[in-house]
């Protein structure tokens, strides 16, 4: 069985937002091998969503729910039909925050994951400095970030894509 396309988050096992699981999905009842990992918004409290419920809407339809805060994203100006494919349609993923799903050239970026190690340390002096003043951080405290980062550690820093310029968009989120 192939997962569904998720336009806006590529690949979700490889970012841990669905895994392998026999359980069977709350929505629609069935175990369809994968379950759904990271944060679902609702009053209800729903636990295990297959990427099937996800990707038509089901899920989100069903417990009046959302995957990802849309906050950041109306905040951003992006066109609403691509808000509610995010919040609706869309894996989200687990932060220590509330997540700031990221955009760029007007449009939603594609979600990617912890970043790795290695490419934190090898950022063009321009780039570093921006995402320093975005992030509001002193360039010693992110010395210390980038020596002691892990994936998946505090602070956890996700790798977001522009489907348009392709530029890479990272955010920082501490416990
Ligand atoms: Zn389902
Ligand atoms: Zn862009």
């Amino acid at each position: 069985m192939t997962l569904p396309q998720f336009r806006f988050h590529p690949d979700p096992i490889a970012t841990g937002a669905i895994k392998k699981s026999d359980k069977a999905c709350q929505c629609c009842g069935k175990a369809r091998g994968y379950i759904y990992t990271a944060s679902f918004y609702s009053r209800d409290n729903v636990t295990d969503i297959c990427p099937w419920c996800i990707s038509d809407g089901s899920a989100a339809k069903k417990y009046d729910g959302s995957f990802v805060d849309d906050y950041p994203l109306l905040e951003a100006g992006i066109p609403m039909a691509l808000i509610i494919e995010i919040c609706e349609r869309t894996p989200g993923f687990v932060s220590w925050q509330q997540e700031i799903w990221q955009t760029h050239c007007d449009t939603a970026c594609e979600f990617h994951g912890d970043a790795e190690k290695h490419e934190l340390e090898k950022w063009d002096n321009d780039s570093l400095q921006q995402f320093l003043t975005e992030q509001m951080l002193d360039e010693k405290l992110w010395e210390a970030i980038v020596q002691h980062y892990e994936k998946g550690g505090d602070p956890a820093i996700y790798k977001f894509k522009c489907p348009i310029c392709g530029k890479f968009i990272y955010s920082i989120d501490f416990s």
